[in-house]
């Protein structure tokens, strides 16, 4: 599957089937597609009929390779993520085991996998998703094996953000980057699917179509309402019961949405520009008045870290509830 705003890239990309790079790096906003895109790539490389037929043949009795990968059992296809929307988008799933960081047994399956397996279709594809969160023992492990990769194995990473990478895995990257779809254009593809609220939940996704499917299958809708009239109004609110109620929402997804947020009013009153919540546009001026340059500032440099360092294990109450103090501080006469 080819989310229709990566089909003109997808196109634009094959110049690099002629002279593949050993480690391709593909980074771009979180909530736009990439695992599945990347995916994608992985599945035309081991096609058997992709040079003659210029597509994934997807034909089980011609083609052994999309047979496997169809059914998830590729032998030469090896592969970590940590959230995907499956293949019928009508749910996530989430390997909890390996949410957060590569941990150290993963990676002496993916030395295995590297180095002592036989491969069937002539090339091995290794698909490594979140190579931010990686822990410094399981970056340092990755580093040996990208400083020396064997010979048909081709490496395919996908990171959020690159300032959390190490600069020396970074230096043996081809990197591509996976742009955000237009507003209009993830809106339409949304409302085709016809599920509940989903405009509004786009709206507060700040634009990512995928991040949008991700609070529709998590039943995120009343939480986020919540969550964005405190944003909206954020004096005289119970920040003791707030907070217990946003602990249906998982951490990350609430700093995103603070980061993003925290964003457009910086650029609100930098250069008068919103980037990501254009249907909220009046909140946001209103907003802004409220508040200093300097506040944001102060608030998103807090919020970036907190991204970056982000822990699964974090104190969820305590952490919510501070973070919902301190965007009330940020403002002033209300
Ligand atoms: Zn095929």
């Amino acid at each position: 599957m080819l989310f229709p705003w990566f089909k003109k890239f997808w196109k634009k990309i094959n110049y690099l089937r002629n002279k593949l790079p050993n480690v391709i790096l593909f980074y771009g906003n979180y909530g736009i597609g990439k695992v599945n895109f990347v995916q994608y790539f992985a599945k035309s490389l081991l096609c058997e009929n992709f040079f003659s037929k210029k597509k994934i043949c997807n034909k089980k009795e011609f083609c052994i390779s999309c047979f496997w990968f169809n059914k998830n059992i590729h032998p030469d296809y090896f592969s970590i993520l940590p959230e995907v929307i499956n293949k019928n988008e009508k749910s996530i799933y989430l390997n909890k085991l390996l949410l957060n960081k590569l941990n150290i047994n993963q990676i002496k399956l993916l030395i295995k996998f590297t180095y002592f397996t036989n491969s069937l279709c002539n090339l091995k594809v290794i698909l490594l998703s979140d190579i931010e969160s990686l822990n410094i023992f399981s970056a340092n492990s990755l580093l040996k094996i990208l400083e020396e990769p064997p010979k048909k194995v081709i490496f395919l990473l996908i990171a959020n953000n690159l300032k959390k990478i190490l600069p020396t895995i970074l230096s043996r990257c081809y990197k591509i980057i996976l742009r955000k779809p237009s507003y209009e254009e993830s809106l339409f593809w949304l409302k085709k699917k016809s599920l509940k609220n989903i405009e509004e939940l786009f709206f507060n996704s700040g634009g990512f179509p995928i991040l949008a499917l991700k609070y529709f299958y998590k039943n995120y809708y009343f939480f986020l309402k919540k969550f964005f009239s405190f944003l909206f109004y954020p004096k005289n609110v119970d920040i003791n019961n707030l907070s217990k109620y946003l602990l249906k929402i998982d951490i990350k997804s609430l700093l995103l949405i603070l980061q993003l947020w925290l964003y457009d009013l910086f650029f609100l009153k930098t250069t008068n520009n919103i980037y990501y919540f254009f249907h909220f546009k009046k909140k946001l001026l209103f907003l802004v008045q409220k508040t200093t340059i300097l506040k944001i500032n102060f608030l998103l440099k807090k919020i970036n870290n907190e991204i970056l360092l982000y822990s699964e294990f974090l104190s969820s109450y305590l952490f919510i509830e501070s973070l919902l103090i301190e965007y009330q501080l940020i403002f002033f006469n209300f």
